[in-house]
């Protein structure tokens, strides 16, 4: 099978790497400038690399003439990162709806199956977030179904949705030239993957002022013996599934093309929900299991608001409870891994990377 896969060098790109081409059978021609997460692919004759992005001047012919021969088109490029949605959302906006557009194009050209990364962020925040009282106990205002549930996005001033409106516009311009042209298309909608290798760690392997998504913050908190920060009281809710997990269901959609095509699917695990506060403690006992230091069992937390942490304009999503009825049924896919184990593993390789002094990155 021929592959064509953008924003291959990323987190998700990384692994989905590592099984098809652990695996075999599968000729993959990616684009990303950055192959620090898949260095030990880089002599797989089944793998073709080009390091630039999608948009570089001259690509896009390139990308067309790969298109043209592949099976199937995996999209991973994106900015998707919370703190720079609405610090810079231009470059949002771009990268996830403008980048992408001349893309959907050429799939839709040469009628090729897309399957398109969107995010459970199109949801925007839950209908009980806005009602009076505690809607939490009916899941009808909060369970989030592909095919059902409405879009609620913030007020334009909020940027935190440029992220979310972009990708919602990329997967409403895929549907529509499914139902005008028949181009074949999966929209996997992801809730919260964990795993080694996700993001990076500010200062050791990315920019000292940057901020990654919650996981590699907090770690980056326990490495350094800072105190992990709780964004408005760490009250949000996510459900965290484990990468290995979600590339089992990215596995099977390849398995089952005709049960994939033209669906929209959740990949989540239903019953691996925390509150961020509850992240933040479950991490820093799971630090001092893989150190043996039990002081980090009372390693520092402390509060601090979206605005101080993000700046202005961020609001957050307050929940994300996936129905993941038609991954189960369509694809026979049901997520296993627990969280104590995710945090286990994902933790695990955090420590071995980084734990010593400053060094150059690895692929695991
Ligand atoms: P990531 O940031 O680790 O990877 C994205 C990769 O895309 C990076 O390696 C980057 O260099 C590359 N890239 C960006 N623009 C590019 C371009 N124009 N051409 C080529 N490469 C480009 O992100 P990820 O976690 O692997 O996420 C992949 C996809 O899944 C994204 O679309 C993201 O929005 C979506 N997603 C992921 C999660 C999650 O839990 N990881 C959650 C929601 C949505
Ligand atoms: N968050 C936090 N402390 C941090 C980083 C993030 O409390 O150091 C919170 C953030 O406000 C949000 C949640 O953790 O409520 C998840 O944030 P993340 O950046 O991982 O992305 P999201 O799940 O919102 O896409």
């Amino acid at each position: 099978m021929r592959i064509i896969m953008l924003g291959c060098g990323g987190f998700i790109g990384s692994h989905l790497l590592d099984r098809l081409l652990d695996e075999g059978g599968f000729e993959i021609h990616g684009w990303d400038p950055s192959d620090r997460k898949i260095a030990r692919h880089l002599t797989n004759p089944n793998f073709h690399l080009h390091r630039n992005t999608t948009n570089s001047p001259g690509e896009l012919a390139e990308i067309e003439s790969e298109i043209a021969q592949a099976d199937v088109v995996f999209n991973l490029a994106a900015i998707c990162n919370p703190a720079e949605y609405n610090t810079r959302p231009l470059d949002t906006i771009y990268a996830n709806l403008f980048d992408i557009y001349p893309i959907v194009e050429l799939c839709a050209k040469y009628k090729k199956w897309l399957v398109s990364f969107s995010t459970s962020e199109v949801y925007g925040r839950t209908l009980s977030s806005y009602l009076p009282g505690d809607n939490y106990s009916n899941p009808d205002f909060y369970e989030l179904r592909e095919d059902e549930t409405p879009l609620i996005m913030g007020p334009i001033s909020n940027q935190r949705w440029t992220y979310a409106c972009a990708k919602q516009m990329t997967e409403r311009l895929i549907y529509a030239h499914n139902q005008e042209n028949g181009m074949p298309f999966t929209i996997i909608r992801p809730l919260n993957f964990f795993g080694p290798k996700m993001d990076y760690i500010p200062g050791r392997d990315g920019s000292s002022d940057g901020v990654p998504r919650v996981l590699a913050c907090f770690m980056t908190a326990l490495l350094d013996n800072k105190p992990m920060q709780l964004v408005d009281g760490g009250l949000a809710q996510r459900t965290i599934v484990s990468i290995h997990d979600a590339v089992d269901a990215m596995r099977l959609m390849l398995k089952f093309p005709d049960k994939a095509q033209n669906q929209i699917f959740n990949i989540g695990n239903r019953n691996n929900e925390v509150n961020i506060a509850e992240l933040a403690e479950l991490m820093r006992l799971t630090y001092a299991k893989i150190t043996g230091d039990l002081s980090y069992k009372n390693h520092p937390i402390v509060n601090t608001t979206s605005k101080q942490f993000y700046g202005e304009g961020y609001e957050d999503c307050d929940r994300r409870m996936p129905d993941l009825s038609k991954a189960e049924t369509l694809l026979g896919w049901t997520p296993t891994k627990p969280l104590a184990e995710v945090l286990l593993e994902t933790m695990s390789y955090y420590h071995q990377q980084y734990a010593s002094p400053v060094q150059e990155k690895v692929s695991a």
